[in-house]
């Protein structure tokens, strides 16, 4: 579901990262020079400054980082079945006896409710990360590829 637009995303990245990286590092000191010169320097020399190579660099980490750290997030899992996150798999760090365990009560609730319960439903995970990954995404609407990763990541 996510796939998508998480590969999106990390295509973006990689993107900016190498502009970043290809772009002249000195750049930022020209124009700190013109700035130092000229104390009302016009909004675009400014913005250009403000979004010289290094700091491009650092914010493709900062949100690299992001992105690692949402995917990493985890269902609830407290033990109890009324509050453990029907989504719970061995990927968000329980064993096998506990997953087995969730698995077996989602399908007595399958059974009492005629449909699954969902994420939505105990922890919110699923919606925090779809979130997430749409907002990260958001910058890069006029990409060809963007609203096709949005729709995969809703669907
Ligand atoms: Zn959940």
């Amino acid at each position: 579901m996510n796939d998508a637009l998480v590969q999106f995303l990390r295509a973006r990245l990689d993107d900016d990262g190498e502009d970043a990286r290809a772009a002249d590092p000195e750049l930022s000191t020209v124009f700190t020079r013109i700035a130092t010169f000229d104390p009302e320097m016009a909004a675009d020399e400014r913005h250009i400054m403000r979004h010289r190579p290094a700091r491009a660099h650092y914010e493709v980490v900062a949100k690299r980082l992001m992105l690692d750290e949402v995917l990493s997030s985890r269902h609830l899992v407290t033990g109890d079945h009324c509050m453990d996150c029907p989504r719970v798999t061995e990927a968000d760090g329980v064993g096998t006896a506990t997953a087995d365990r969730i698995r077996a009560l989602n399908d007595a609730y399958r059974k009492k409710l005629g449909r699954d319960l969902r994420c939505a439903e105990r922890c919110g995970r699923d919606a925090r990360v779809h979130r997430t990954l749409e907002l990260l995404a958001l910058p890069y609407a006029d990409h060809p590829d963007y609203m096709q990763a949005v729709a995969a990541n809703r669907a």
